[in-house]
């Protein structure tokens, strides 16, 4: 895989941005999440840009997924580049408007909203993308008629035929269709319908648009545009039981690979990754399938929104754990291979067992190749451990050697746990030459501090 454009290596060693991934590891310890400022920001644009290039028929928005990468000062960057917001639920939703994110481009998303979530949503004009009829009722009890009306949106489930294709995320070769069935948020379209109408009835919320999230599962852009086609067809429905609306604005979720994406690369079998799509042809090819479907349907797609929650293709590939050699071993029975053990621990990478994720690697001070042996990258804690299973590495890789795990901006660092009561690592911002901590790490002592232990059992 090519480097992203904030990395590059200068006599044979790593630098983000304008500073090495050395003087990184030595000021602030490793293991470390680093993230680029400057390539969350290109990446932005270049999203944006796609997306607006690729819908002049009306208003084109980006929601970037806040649960991606919750630190406050990301969102801020992106704040300042214009762009709006995806949250998940109440806690969610409330740090991100503490960021000063414009509400008007905020989604509440959610499977499961508290009354709480949805009564914020309401007090600060987010739109609420409703999931279930429970939530309908929620909205409707928390407004009447003559206050702001609550601007709402449906959820509704993925479908079409294109879905049989297997997912990325499977290592049991499952279609996507099988995984999307038994995931649950989202209107069945029978459900739907009735929603739409008790809203559209109701005076005190207003049906604004609908919306649809398929995730990660695949990279194939038919795929993609079956599912655009299979929402309006939904719409439609919709439109029909209740006397003719239209959806002022369709959000088309997240979902959408970057360069070098990291998931289901771990799972056997499976061969190097295609480049994915771009931004331009993800955008591309979902806005032919939704002003196609449209027409199709006798809906006129001009001034309909059209919005964007890409996640990990925004914030992934800004971000690189910085994690050194503790020690190099080899097991008896498998004398061919190589453990790497390093000071970082899936228990920090989540997603090397969730997602079957398998991050690109490079060695921070190792721009020259020596000869390759067979190794495992593995962690510091009990478990298996095993952050990169059958990779290469250089034959006299030693304790001290920085290996730097790419596209780690998205999914990694707010999954993070203490097992094994490993306190979570700090996340650095890079900008240009200067480095900024915008998540301390935890000490140890924090990592109990919620503990109370009862008198009684301290007496003796
Ligand atoms: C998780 C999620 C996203 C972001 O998904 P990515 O795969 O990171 O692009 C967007 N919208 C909704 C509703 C989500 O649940």
């Amino acid at each position: 895989m090519p480097l992203h454009e904030h990395l590059s290596f200068r006599d044979g060693e790593l630098f983000l941005d304008e500073v090495s991934a050395g003087q990184i590891a030595r000021e602030f310890g490793t293991p470390v999440f680093v993230v680029s400022e400057t390539q969350l920001r290109r990446e932005t644009r270049r999203w944006r840009q796609a997306l607006e290039d690729a819908w002049p028929d009306g208003p084109a928005a980006l929601l970037p997924a806040f649960k991606a990468n919750t630190c406050l000062a990301l969102r801020h960057v992106l704040n300042g580049e214009g762009v709006g917001c995806d949250t998940f639920g109440e806690h969610e939703l409330r740090a991100a408007l503490s960021t000063g994110v414009d509400p008007a481009r905020v989604s509440l998303n959610g499977t499961n909203k508290s009354e709480a979530a949805i009564r914020l949503a309401i007090e600060h004009g987010v739109r609420i993308t409703l999931d279930s009829p429970r939530e309908v009722e929620t909205v409707l009890a928390l407004t009447s008629s003559g206050s702001r009306p609550a601007l709402v949106r449906l959820r509704l489930r993925p479908g079409g035929e294109t879905l049989e294709a297997p997912s990325d995320f499977s290592d049991r070769g499952e279609s996507i269709a099988g995984l999307a069935a038994a995931y649950r948020p989202g209107f069945a379209l029978s459900d739907a319908e009735r929603a739409a109408r008790s809203i559209v009835d109701s005076g005190s919320a207003r049906l604004v648009g609908t919306h649809v999230h398929l995730g990660r599962h695949t990279t194939s852009l038919s795929t993609w545009s079956g599912v655009v086609s299979d929402h309006v067809r939904q719409i439609a429905r919709i439109s029909a039981v209740c006397g003719g609306w239209r959806p002022e604005e369709i959000d088309l979720g997240g979902g959408y690979a970057e360069r070098g994406s990291p998931v289901g690369q771990a799972i056997a079998g499976r061969g190097a990754a295609p480049e994915p799509p771009s931004p331009e042809r993800y955008t591309q090819v979902i806005a032919q399938a939704l002003r196609a479907g449209m027409r199709h349907h006798g809906f006129d797609s001009k001034g309909v929104a059209l919005q964007l929650e890409p996640g990990r293709a925004v914030y992934g590939p800004a971000g690189v754990h910085l994690t050194r050699v503790v020690s190099v071993r080899r097991s008896p029975e498998r004398p061919d291979r190589r453990w790497v053990e390093l000071d970082t621990t899936e228990q920090f990478l989540a997603d090397v067992v969730l997602e079957h994720a398998r991050y690109p690697f490079v060695l921070a001070g190792r721009g020259s190749a020596a000869p390759g042996v067979p190794a495992d990258l593995t962690g510091s804690s009990c478990g298996f451990d095993i952050i990169a299973a059958g990779v290469t590495v250089p034959e006299d890789v030693a304790p001290g050697d920085l290996v730097a795990l790419l596209n780690t901006g998205a999914y990694v660092e707010t999954q993070t746990t203490n097992f094994n009561a490993f306190p979570r690592p700090a996340t650095v911002l890079v900008s240009g030459d200067l480095v900024e901590v915008i998540r301390r790490a935890e000490t140890p002592a924090e990592v109990f501090a919620r503990d109370r232990i009862p008198a009684r059992l301290m007496g003796r």
